[in-house]
């Protein structure tokens, strides 16, 4: 089965028609104003499409998590003038996204015209799928679009339930680029490096359980390197560690090493006597105690750098120590570097691993950044994601 493109549903004419369009306009909003607009640029391409085809456009989204409640500061209205003035047209707001307000706004749009509704989040029937609620939205719509790459992987009404009540459905351009690109990982051109880091070996177990025998090589950075550390019965000092997950490092060692498949750790750390600038620091081999890890070593970072130049594909999530701290950040700098500069391609996704090649400047030396930190995962993963399982026909 397959996903529908924009492009087969332009073919077949959207002009008058009534497109609902879920996109992820989550964006962080700081007393009222919108402090990075990063996600509603990256839903433009869509719309722009759909208005200049002539359709009718409905724009729903969630922002945070309201769980079925009407809270002001959460509301969407912000986001519709910064989308008007994006897209350089009109677009209206209408303060419900459901029921007898939200069916006479979309009844009075021309051709062309766009209206972005109430966070979908206030109907507590969102997240949980409910088929009144899913109806209720879908009676809006002669045609369905999904853009949210970043809650495909959520079964929500906006998600799952309005594509199984319409015959007319597509994947939006965004979706589309984020399942292209993250299927090279999935199905790369080998060999493969993951590069995982971060905090917790808890918030990427699963990712490192399917990755461990997937990945040619599996590098690990940042603090979950500790806990294999400790799994190795190395020491970590101070270091973020969790003593709870020490079996599940050793099962993904295992899992690796049964599958042939490299599975790398530091061999050297920056250490410091606090997570703090000004902290002292040394460059070590092993961890002393009352010294806790912030960053992976300098022979560490040269030798992971060699790796993600030797790949073909890359895949990275999670920065290789606390990179907020300059002191700390040469490791993720070096990594990022050497990603930036091959001619592999490469995938970052995580929201902590863009900031960092941001700040670097380097973002767009990256094949693709992904937008959808959990989605990103549960993908590369092999997990079929609810969103896109809806879209098929
Ligand atoms: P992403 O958002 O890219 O998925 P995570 O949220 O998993 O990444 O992890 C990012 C966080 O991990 C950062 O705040 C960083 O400071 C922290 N981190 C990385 N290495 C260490 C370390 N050695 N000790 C403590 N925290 C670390
Ligand atoms: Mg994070």
């Amino acid at each position: 089965m397959a996903v529908p493109t924009l492009d087969e549903l332009l073919a077949r004419g959207v002009r008058g028609r009534r497109v609902l369009v879920r996109a992820d306009l989550n964006v962080p909003l700081a007393d009222g104003q919108i402090t990075d607009d990063t996600r509603i640029r990256a839903s433009l391409p869509t719309l722009r499409r759909l208005l200049q085809a002539g359709a009718r456009v409905v724009v729903c989204s969630h922002l945070g998590r309201p769980k079925g409640q009407r809270v002001p500061e959460l509301t969407l209205r912000p986001v519709a003038p910064r989308l008007a003035e994006l897209l350089s047209t009109g677009v209206s707001f209408c303060s419900d996204c459901v029921g007898e307000e939200a069916l006479r706004a979309v009844s009075e749009l021309e051709d062309g015209d766009a209206i972005l509704l109430e966070n979908l989040r206030f109907h507590a029937g969102e997240t949980r799928n409910d088929a009144d609620f899913a109806r209720a939205l879908a009676s809006l719509a002669d045609a369905y679009v999904d853009d949210a790459f970043g809650t495909a992987h959520r079964a929500h009404a906006s998600t799952a339930g309005v594509p199984a009540l319409l015959s007319d459905v597509a994947a939006g351009e965004l979706l589309q680029s984020e399942l292209r690109h993250l299927r090279s990982v999935r199905e790369p051109v080998r060999p493969l490096l993951v590069v995982l880091g971060g905090a917790k070996v808890s918030d990427k177990l699963a990712v490192l359980e399917a990755l461990a025998p997937h990945a040619d090589a599996l590098a690990i950075g940042g603090a979950m390197s500790y806990t294999f550390m400790a799994a190795r019965g190395e020491p970590t000092g101070k270091s973020l560690m969790e003593a709870e997950r020490i079996e599940d490092a050793r099962r993904v060692m295992d899992a690796a090493e049964s599958a042939g498949r490299r599975l790398l750790l530091p061999t050297d750390h920056v250490v410091a006597e606090r997570v703090e600038a000004g902290a002292t620091t040394r460059i070590v081999r092993e961890i002393p105690e009352g010294w806790m890890g912030v960053d992976i070593g300098p022979e560490t970072a040269e030798r992971y750098a060699g790796e993600v130049a030797a790949a073909q594909s890359v895949f990275w999530n999670g920065p290789m120590g606390v990179f907020e701290i300059d002191a700390f950040a040469a490791g993720t700098e070096r990594v990022a570097r050497a990603a930036a500069e091959t001619h592999a391609t490469t995938v970052v996704g995580g929201g902590d691993s863009l900031a960092a090649i941001n700040r670097l400047g380097l973002g767009s030396r990256i094949t693709h950044l992904s937008t959808g930190g959990g989605a990103s995962l549960e993908y590369v993963q092999g997990l079929s994601l609810p969103g896109v399982t809806a879209l098929e026909r």
